[in-house]
């Protein structure tokens, strides 16, 4: 009799999954579209292709928010806690619930208005011109003000990060940064007063381009990339993609024939993303389930692989040998531990995509508390070049010189993603948290990245993370593998540690 029950409920589903599978397959076309967009796609096709993706964003947006979508999530009912019947309604409900509140109006203007910002964006920078750019920014602002109005949450920025990060709130961020900041602003300023040397100077050379891909593609392999489900090209700026199964993830790379961390790190990080990707339980495709669960998380797993691993000594042991013969002359009398210091050298910069391990967050620090600021109504448009000049000095001990390397740096707000850059170091928190468990519950993995193995990290991982997909809550994904919430105490301990060590400075 129960059999029978369960086969019935699972039934109901049926219409209901294959209409998620149509919209879901709508979104993966788009995918397909983007990444030919940012990779081969001649310069003549900008304009068709924008309708292209428009169009299927549309399609899949009526899809989604239709009343027969609506009817058939309400006849579905519950399903047994914990099973991926009942994840996947959660997160169908939670996508249809947002999409039916936001006015279709509004969704277009947010489309033609930051498709209009990004190439203004592109001129600004160009220039280093903010009145090219402010106009479009004050338009954007208000459409996402707008948004949050739509969504309500407790905050008005919460509604940005959620898009993002669900479960993630400003309330947790600001306590988070601010712990952040205690930990790591003495600790620049404790190393910038002691930078004498120039120890990233190895790195820079003449780096020929294909051997660098090849080295870098032999790395990738050993971590476990599977090249018979991906591939790799090249972009200006790197991104890993899907469509919406593990069976396709690609990854794009840049390179700089004259500094040689550029290219290695790109495609480590990227590497990091796919690996998550190839990694989610095979059942999920073309389901709400498909994926990573949050950008926070997808962060952990890039940064993970960029930093725990392909900065570290166990790393740098094993393949600094092989990186000298693949570059015969350039990097002859550079050890590895002249290696290991190279590329973990401590420099506060002007721009984020450029900066070192440790300076990273305060980059990100700066962009949260600006956007805080901004959906507060602390802060306007025409503030921001001063107010981030401002918070660079206070931070990092710089100012920028002009404003292509300060305010208009990133693409991200031209586009729409205010809320965004907090996941980037949400990821670098989670990763070590992770991390530090997975080498308490398996000791091979440090005398296997030794070994250039690392089998026993991506098992854990995928066992841990990868598998589950968007099945849980991002808090709770990482409380099950870690045992505890999301907590900045080992990131802190992490840092402390490793640059105190490399900078000879006493424990504080
Ligand atoms: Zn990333």
């Amino acid at each position: 009799m129960a059999r029978v029950m369960i086969d019935r409920a699972s039934e109901n589903l049926r219409p209901l999954k294959e209409r998620l599978a149509t919209i879901k397959d709508i979104h993966s076309a788009a995918s397909v579209l983007a990444w030919d967009r940012q990779t081969y796609m001649p310069e003549g096709g900008v304009g068709g292709r924008a309708e292209q993706l428009a169009s299927l964003a549309r399609t899949a947006h009526e899809m989604l928010v239709s009343p027969e979508t609506g009817r058939l999530l309400e006849d579905a009912g519950g399903r047994e806690p914990g099973s991926d019947d009942a994840a996947l309604l959660r997160l169908a409900r939670r996508e249809h619930d947002r999409a039916v509140r936001l006015p279709a109006r509004l969704v277009a203007e947010t489309s033609r208005v930051t498709a209009l910002a990004e190439v203004a964006w592109i001129q600004a920078r160009t220039h280093s011109d903010w009145s090219k750019f402010a106009p479009h920014l004050d338009q954007i602002l208000a459409l996402k003000q707008e948004e949050a109005d739509y969504l309500d949450g407790e905050h008005p920025y919460d509604a940005m990060l959620d898009r993002y990060d669900p479960g993630s709130s400003t309330e947790r961020l600001v306590v988070m940064f601010d712990e952040l900041k205690a930990g790591i602003v003495p600790l620049v300023s404790e190393i910038s007063a002691s930078l004498g040397e120039d120890r990233a100077a190895p790195l820079r050379g003449a780096f020929d381009e294909a051997a660098q891909e090849a080295f870098g593609r032999e790395i990738i392999s050993s971590f476990g990339y599977d090249w018979s489900r991906g591939r790799q090209d090249r972009a200006v700026h790197p991104f890993c993609i899907n469509f919406g199964d593990p069976g396709d993830v690609r990854i794009t790379t840049r390179f700089d024939p004259e500094l040689l961390s550029v290219g290695l790190f790109a495609t480590y990080h990227e590497a990091g993303h796919a690996l998550y990707e190839q990694g989610v339980d095979p059942s999920y495709s073309r389901t709400p389930l498909a994926g990573g669960v949050s950008m926070g998380v997808h962060e952990s797993q890039s940064r993970l692989w960029e930093n725990l691993v392909a900065r570290s000594r166990p790393f740098w042991s094993h393949f600094q040998p092989k990186l000298r013969k693949a570059f015969p002359g350039v990097l002859d009398g550079v050890d590895i531990e002249t290696m290991y210091r190279a590329v973990n050298a401590v420099r506060p910069s002007e721009v984020r995509t450029e900066a070192d391990e440790l300076t990273y967050d305060l980059h990100v620090l700066l962009r949260f508390e600006l956007e805080v600021g901004l959906f507060e109504g602390n802060l306007t448009v025409a503030d921001l070049p001063e107010a981030w000049n401002t918070k660079m000095e206070e931070y990092l001990g710089i100012v920028p010189e002009n404003d292509a390397l300060g305010v208009l740096q990133d693409t991200h707000w031209a586009i729409g993603y205010f809320g965004y850059f907090p996941s980037y170091t949400l990821g670098n928190v989670l990763s070590v948290q992770l991390f530090e468990t997975a080498l308490k519950e398996r000791p091979g993995i440090v005398p296997g990245m030794e070994r250039g193995e690392f089998g026993d990290l991506l098992g854990w991982l995928r066992e841990n993370v990868h598998r589950h997909g968007k099945k849980y809550e991002p808090d709770d994904l990482i409380a099950h593998s870690t045992g505890r919430p999301p907590d900045t105490a080992p990131y802190l301990r992490y840092l402390e540690s490793k640059f105190g060590e490399l900078y000879g400075l006493k424990p504080l």
